[in-house]
């Protein structure tokens, strides 16, 4: 009773809700065999486990439109469980082989995925990729260790797990999760910024004992605190329901420099935009005060597509975007896979650091079909409307000069099959030591530059984002980080272009005056958190902010940055 578990609260805000714990990954030994006499019963426990999974597809179904990408998932899910083949394939391992249906089935899907991902073939592997994912789920079945059904939640919940990948996050049916707590997951994670993002109070990397809870026990989620209270006596929840009141009155009061314009107190403006993930992110910026879009993850629309989307129809998705935004700037980066943004419908090889590996540019310049088809897109959205086009991890000036390259092909495309297209600016996201050191050889062949502290941070400190432990020892706001990020912007300055930054470190508002001291132009961040920064906008003078950047680039320790910080923040209050 009355425990206290603790993490790293990813995102503001104090939840309410009932806990349901989701069960790990089913464990089991592949090798077990079974005797002749059990063979016929573990054939019906498969034939029952079709049936109950299938069963439960019909109100599934009912909540998606018939052509969305949920409900052809789900339908080609339906059409392999009732599949002959698929059937007499598990069937004929139970009886020739001995083993247990759960075993047969793992061994029946792993076989099928094998072959499919061996053919080279992005959709196929796709779909070596959900049967692997059916198989799961049938041997949960089998198992009777089904997944809860998150559709049928009634009441508030929080949902603890150990932890979730950015597609199971953009999958989750937020109506009644309120919370969401992982024992795992990093602060800058793209799971952790998705949660930002859709404003779900979320701890990370929670030092929480599963025994401690169970399914349906109260749950508060400070996530302001970082804490989570379990089964929390009536004083502290009481307690709690003040600190909500005060919380949202904070919110109310921030609302009320959402008309003003965006400048500091000396009258330098400075654009506050904000970074999305899909459509409906940007009625959510725009109604928090954003003036604009600084990143659209353009991935992030497609984690748990079935099939990726072809030309037109990322053409009409962009479009619909830039037409909300109304002539406000649309700043979209091409496609940022690997590392910890995989998407269902591609298989992605197994590499031994994907941080390191084929991912960002260089994913889309080995897959040239793919990335020409988003380029052409965006260059016919252009057309319509101001377009900034950015690049994720590009390193160095060949790099970019291949992209370039790509960009032409496309132009040249788009006058042979006589469509129009527009001129959108360029622009990099700087996100390694690398493109920081290798900018000016850059810069003469671009429009703008944007600072992604997340991989900057990651790849200058050779710390893994993803790692909760390490978030902590190495944050953005370092000595190495700030002396990167004056780099670029001096620079980017020198060359007369702007600089803007999408890395969390833009939505920290103890950040907001020093990088504004340091010459940055622009912020992109969070929906949920631009009024934050934007009050620590108005609040500061830049003759106070380019003092505060002088001293803390002269800082050497994490602890002297921090009380320079500290004492600055205090004499701004
Ligand atoms: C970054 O790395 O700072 C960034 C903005 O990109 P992402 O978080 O999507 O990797
Ligand atoms: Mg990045």
């Amino acid at each position: 009773m009355g425990q206290i578990a603790h993490g790293i609260g990813v995102s503001a805000g104090i939840a309410f809700g009932e806990a349901l714990i989701m069960p790990p990954a089913v464990d089991f030994d592949a090798n077990q065999r079974l005797g002749a006499s059990q063979l016929d019963a573990q054939q019906q426990v498969f034939a029952d486990a079709c049936e109950q999974l299938a069963e439960g597809f019909g109100p599934l179904l009912a909540q998606f439109a018939p052509d969305s990408p949920q409900a052809q998932l789900l339908d080609a899910e339906l059409m392999i469980l009732q599949d002959d083949e698929f059937t007499g394939a598990v069937n004929q391992a139970i009886t020739t082989l001995h083993l247990p249906a759960h075993v047969a089935v793992h061994r029946v899907t792993q076989q099928h995925a094998d072959e499919l991902q061996a053919m080279d073939d992005d959709y196929l592997a796709a779909r070596g990729n959900d049967i692997l994912s059916l198989g799961q789920r049938l041997i949960r079945q089998i198992l009777g260790e089904q997944l809860p059904d998150l559709h049928a939640l009634t009441t508030d919940t929080i949902i603890i797990a150990e932890d979730m990948t950015p597609a199971e996050f953009t999958a989750l049916p937020l109506t009644h999760i309120v919370g969401l707590v992982l024992t795992q997951g990093g602060l800058t994670s793209h799971t952790a910024i998705l949660a930002r993002a859709a404003g779900i109070p979320a701890l990370l990397n929670c030092d929480l004992d599963r025994q401690q809870l169970t399914n349906g026990c109260g749950l508060i989620l400070n996530a302001n605190a970082q804490t989570l209270h379990i089964d929390p006596s009536a004083q502290t929840v009481e307690r709690l329901k003040a600190s909500l009141a005060e919380f949202l009155a904070r919110q109310t009061e921030l609302e009320g420099i959402r008309d003003l314009p965006c400048q500091t107190r000396d009258g330098q403006a400075v654009p506050l935009l904000a970074n999305v993930g899909c459509e409906a992110d940007i009625d959510q910026l725009l109604g928090s005060g954003g003036e604009g879009v600084g990143l659209l993850r353009t991935e992030l629309m497609l984690l748990n597509a079935a099939t990726l989307p072809d030309e037109d129809t990322q053409y009409k998705v962009y479009l619909d975007c830039l037409r909300r935004l109304d002539g406000k700037p649309f700043t979209v980066r091409t496609l940022d896979i690997g590392a910890d943004k995989a998407l269902a419908a591609l298989k992605l090889p197994a590499e031994a650091n994907p941080a390191l590996g084929n991912r960002g540019i260089r994913y889309s310049l080995s897959h040239p079909d793919l990335f020409r088809s988003q380029l052409r897109a965006l260059l016919r959205v252009a057309n319509h409307g101001p377009v900034k086009l950015m690049f994720p991890m590009i390193n160095q000036p060949e790099e970019l000069d291949a992209v370039l390259q790509e960009l032409e092909l496309c132009r040249q495309h788009l006058l042979e099959r006589e469509l129009g297209f527009g001129d959108p600016a360029l622009g990099i996201v700087v996100e390694t030591p690398a493109a920081a050191l290798n900018l000016d050889s850059m810069l003469p062949l671009l429009d703008f530059v944007s600072i992604g502290t997340n991989d900057l941070t990651q790849y200058t400190m050779a710390a893994d984002r993803t790692v909760p432990e390490l978030t902590r020892t190495f944050p953005a706001l370092s000595p190495p980080l700030l002396k990167l990020i004056k780099l670029c912007i001096d620079a980017t300055h020198a060359r007369g272009l702007r600089v803007s930054m999408c890395g969390e470190l833009a939505g920290n508002p103890a950040a907001t005056a020093l990088l504004l001291g340091m010459g940055l132009d622009e912020f992109s961040l969070s929906p949920s958190g631009l009024l934050e920064v934007k009050e620590q906008i108005l609040i500061t003078h830049m003759t106070d902010a380019r003092l505060l950047a002088q001293k803390a680039l002269k800082c050497q320790r994490l602890d002297e940055l921090h009380s320079c910080l500290a004492t600055v923040n205090c004499a701004a209050d």
